[in-house]
């Protein structure tokens, strides 16, 4: 693409050819106060269930716009079936968490409280808009879904044995990453425990269920957020959209 990147926003709205899109207060502030767009302005759309879409603005006000979609730019993709379970940590560093695990296409986001869980508050509304803009700017046309926290007990007792669930372990039990992700293609979750690493009965829970696997990431102890990264990446690498096969080949 030349010049500078348009603007993509992720919105609720069925997008199609001549579809009207209401933009909120938000959007139209950002479109308008920040970006300095006006009337006629092309914007890039995307709802995560059609692909994305050039559009252009309408009307734009300080808290209101509307845009008309013009034409399909790209034909949608959904993510690949790997779910990100991460356990809670620090406010900056679950903000990290949950940008990268979008940039890196978790499909569904689950926060899991364990033992050593620190329970502060999950702000579930706040890792959706960081997850939507993270997907925006990545040019990920969907957001992935993120879910209610739930304690790793009750996650285990009504696991659904046809997703394999990785668990990320440094305690060394675990076989290397990129070698589990090959014997076990197909649906998938990595779960990553928080700083205080998982208590030994949720280890031994962990290593009882059948439809679970360790994971080794390699000799070093990754703080949650790396670990996180690097364990989606080499299931994208192994398993995922990093093979360059299934990449559309459409205009950027
Ligand atoms: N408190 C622990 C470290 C926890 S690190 C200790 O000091 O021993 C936080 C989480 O990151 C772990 O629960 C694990 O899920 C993941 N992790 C970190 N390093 C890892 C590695 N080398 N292999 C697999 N998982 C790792």
């Amino acid at each position: 693409m030349s010049g500078a990147a348009k603007i993509r926003l992720y919105v609720k709205t069925p997008l199609a050819v001549g579809a009207r899109v209401v933009f909120d207060e938000n959007q139209s502030r950002y479109l308008g106060a920040v970006m300095r767009l006006s009337a006629g302005a092309e914007v890039l759309l995307f709802d995560g269930q059609n692909g994305e879409f050039a559009a252009e603005i309408v009307n734009l006000g300080k808290k209101t716009g509307e845009a008309v979609v013009k034409k399909q730019t790209r034909k949608f993709v959904p993510a690949k079936d790997v779910w990100l379970l991460f356990a809670p940590v620090k406010k900056d560093r679950t903000d990290f968490i949950i940008e990268k695990a979008t940039e890196l296409g978790a499909s569904v986001i689950v926060p899991v409280i364990t033992r050593y869980t620190i329970a502060e508050k999950v702000r579930l509304e706040r890792f959706c808009a960081q997850a939507a803009e993270a997907s925006e700017q990545s040019r990920r046309l969907d957001v992935p879904e993120i879910k209610e926290p739930v304690r790793l007990k009750d996650l285990l007792a009504v696991w659904d044995p046809s997703r394999r669930l990785f668990f990320m372990d440094e305690s060394g039990g675990g076989r290397p990453a990129r070698m589990v992700f090959a014997e076990n293609k197909g649906a998938a979750a990595l779960l990553v425990g928080p700083e205080g690493g998982f208590a030994e009965e949720e280890l031994n829970a962990l290593r009882a269920a059948p439809f679970a696997r360790a994971v080794s990431l390699g000799p070093l102890i990754l703080r949650a957020e790396t670990a996180v990264a690097a364990a989606l990446s080499v299931w994208q690498s192994v398993c995922g959209c990093w093979d360059g096969e299934e990449n559309e080949k459409e205009s950027r």
